[in-house]
């Protein structure tokens, strides 16, 4: 019956009006590509939600092309936008956790543009896709991409690890108004509806009871703000424009509170509008099952450029006149549940079922439970065959290298995810097959609870970040990513022992984590078990050489160990890595002075004290060295130079 509803509104839709002139031959299209984060379709005005006004998108649905049922493969930011960007799947492309970086041989979107003579830049609303940590490879083809700072100078989320829409719009204009030739293909990234929901006034108080739409409402303003401006600078008529939600949100549907876990309609259906160059198509909606992997092959479709070999998508281009009507495949994977040590999960959905390939399978009747809540598994059913028929011709046609080169992120990257929320860390990807892991269903209670302890923390509220830990360890007294996180927050608190207890723990369940051994070597130091931390720091180093706060720390235990020699050879590591590093300069002079080669030290914190006029650490332990050379005068003057500077530091 759905499909026949189907044909007769693909097939029979309303008359279209194609607005362009037949007489003037149009220059190459514009396209923009609007990206909302978090964005659930049914939580979208023109997509039948009353409680939000989008008057902006509902407005861009008239003027287009609006894809009723479209679905994300992946449930997490960076592996969605990947395949937005590629038009493959992230088994394919191989983003299938954050930092991994996108292999040369997938080309982009920006990158087959930027050959035609496109001019390109990317807005990005949040440091989860800077090119420069957590997206790797993503700027490919971008002539602009607009990164997060190095050394952000607020210490609040915005402009730090978050940007809000007002501003990335504002930011895309100001390229757009210093670049004014065209063609134009930029990429805009409105992050608003992720969580935490922290709209602004006035959305924070119109939405004060339901604060996620209060979200998507300012995220639709903002993509107002861009449209009215393409309007006013004529760039808005000859254009393709195209808004696409890179996932959605639980909001507690099968307990998930967030995105990333499952692969459930609530976090996979996402809003699709188009908006042809020349209005053609306008007002049509699309109800046919579709998929984000279709979008870059219809923008190539729509500028005649010859698409990559390999697509896991096809272009929309037949369902803008009617002419194909049929639901296409949506396949879904999400390897994010590996971060926490549980299965990674595969799903196929067709507009009568979803099979969720699980260590406990799942099957849903779409037509008769659309909120999948009725698991009717049964290995013989016959939907449950055909879904893994799917899958399996699915992994039979990969190529054999389709996963990503295994990345971890940077310790600073890693910091940067968990003030977005996210926790866990990088695992081995798996293929397809289920293996002896948990099955996520058995562990969402855990995953909520950890995502609430992120955000507690990184919002400064360490009481109630230990107490979801706490409520997570009854659970599962092994769940690494609670400890290390326990861990890290007793570090903070100044609880050492506590710290290292923690951390002990951690390591041995995953004793390949570099982060985790550095903080037990913090721990350990501050509670003097200095053979403890030595070891930590070594076992830390050995897994991720280049992490200078692990190089500086080790050569300071070594110094308190009374092992010169061997500080020394940690302070010379460091200066490797960050040559200018005046923590390491003063740890090789210590080294000197520890040896009795106090002359040797003179001479090294000299020049330091030239280039750090105002250290005081540089004074004190030059004062020390030239007491040791017998220096008596100078060794007073840098300490009295020393005691200046510690109290206008303290005034
Ligand atoms: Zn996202």
């Amino acid at each position: 019956m759905r499909a026949a509803k189907i044909l007769i509104a693909c097939c029979f839709a309303v008359t279209v009006v194609d607005a362009q002139p037949p007489q003037k031959k149009p220059s190459a299209p514009d396209i923009y590509l609007v990206t909302i984060d978090t964005l659930r379709a049914d939580h979208v005005h023109c997509y039948g939600y009353e409680r939000v006004q989008t008057p902006a998108l509902d407005a861009l649905a008239k003027d287009g092309i609006r894809f009723a049922q479209a679905f994300t493969p992946s449930p997490i930011t960076n592996s969605s936008h990947t395949t937005i960007l590629t038009g493959l799947l992230p088994s394919s492309h191989g983003v299938t956790d954050f930092a991994v970086p996108l292999a040369a041989t997938h080309p982009t979107w920006a990158e087959l543009l930027k050959q035609k003579g496109y001019h390109t830049a990317a807005f990005i609303g949040a440091i989860i896709l800077d090119s420069k940590s957590l997206a790797p490879g993503l700027d490919r083809g971008f002539d602009f991409y607009d990164n997060f700072p190095e050394h952000p100078l607020t210490k609040s989320r915005f402009g730090r690890v978050e940007r809000r829409g007002m501003d990335v719009v504002q930011r895309a204009e100001k390229w757009m108004n210093a670049h004014p030739a065209g063609p134009h293909f930029v990429w805009v990234h409105l992050y608003d509806p992720h969580d935490p929901y922290e709209p602004p006034p006035p959305y924070s108080q119109m939405y004060k009871d339901h604060l996620y739409d209060g979200e998507i409402a300012y995220a639709d303003a903002a993509l107002g703000i861009l449209l009215a401006y393409l309007k006013q600078q004529g760039r808005y008529e000859n254009s393709a424009i195209i808004v696409v939600g890179d996932h959605g949100e639980g909001l507690g549907e099968h307990h998930e509170d967030t995105h990333g876990i499952f692969l459930y309609d609530s976090t996979t259906h996402v809003p699709l509008i188009m908006k042809l160059p020349g209005h053609s198509n306008a007002a049509r909606v699309v109800d046919a099952q579709v998929r984000t992997t279709d979008i870059f092959p219809t923008v190539l479709d729509l500028l005649h450029v010859p698409a990559p070999e390999r697509l896991d998508g096809e272009s929309l281009k037949p369902y803008f006149g009617g002419a194909e009507c049929a639901s296409r495949t949506a396949f879904g994977e999400t390897d994010y549940p590996l971060r926490f040590g549980w299965a990674p999960l595969r799903s196929v959905r067709e507009d009568r079922f979803k099979f969720i390939e699980a260590p406990k399978p799942e099957l849903y009747d779409l037509q008769k439970d659309p909120g999948e809540l009725k698991n009717e598994y049964s290995r013989t059913n016959e939907m449950v065959q055909k879904g893994r028929k799917l899958l399996t011709d699915l992994w039979a046609k990969k190529p054999a290298v389709a996963a990503g080169s295994a990345a971890t992120a940077s310790p600073g990257a890693a910091n940067q995810l968990q003030a977005l929320g996210y926790v866990g860390q990088t695992e081995t990807s798996s293929t397809n097959a289920p293996s002896g892991l948990p099955d996520p269903k058995d562990k969402i209670e855990e995953q909520n609870l950890l995502h609430t302890a992120m955000i507690a923390s990184e919002d400064e509220r360490p009481a109630e970040a230990r107490s979801a830990l706490e409520k997570v360890l009854q659970l599962d007294s092994k769940s690494p990513t609670a400890l290390k996180q326990i861990g890290e927050l007793e570090l903070k608190a100044g609880e050492y022992a506590k710290a290292a207890a923690h951390l002990k723990t951690a390591r041995e369940i995953r004793p390949d984590d570099a982060t985790a051994a550095f903080e037990a070597g913090q721990a350990l130091e501050k509670t003097d078990d200095l053979g403890g931390a030595r070891d930590a720091l070594e076992a830390s180093l050995k897994l991720q050489s280049s992490q200078l706060p692990a190089r500086l720390l080790l050569g300071q235990v070594y110094l308190r160990l009374n092992e010169p020699k061997a500080a020394d050879d940690q302070f010379e590591a460091a200066l490797l890595i960050e040559p200018k590093s005046v923590e390491a300069q003063i740890g090789a002079a210590k080294t000197q002075i520890a040896q009795g080669n106090f002359a040797d030290a003179v001479q090294q914190l000299e020049g330091v004290s030239k280039s750090h006029p105002d250290n005081v650490e540089v004074f004190e332990t030059l004062a020390e060295a030239y007491t040791g050379a017998g220096k008596r005068e100078d060794a007073q003057q840098a300490e009295s130079r020393a005691k200046q500077l510690q109290k206008n530091k303290h005034r």
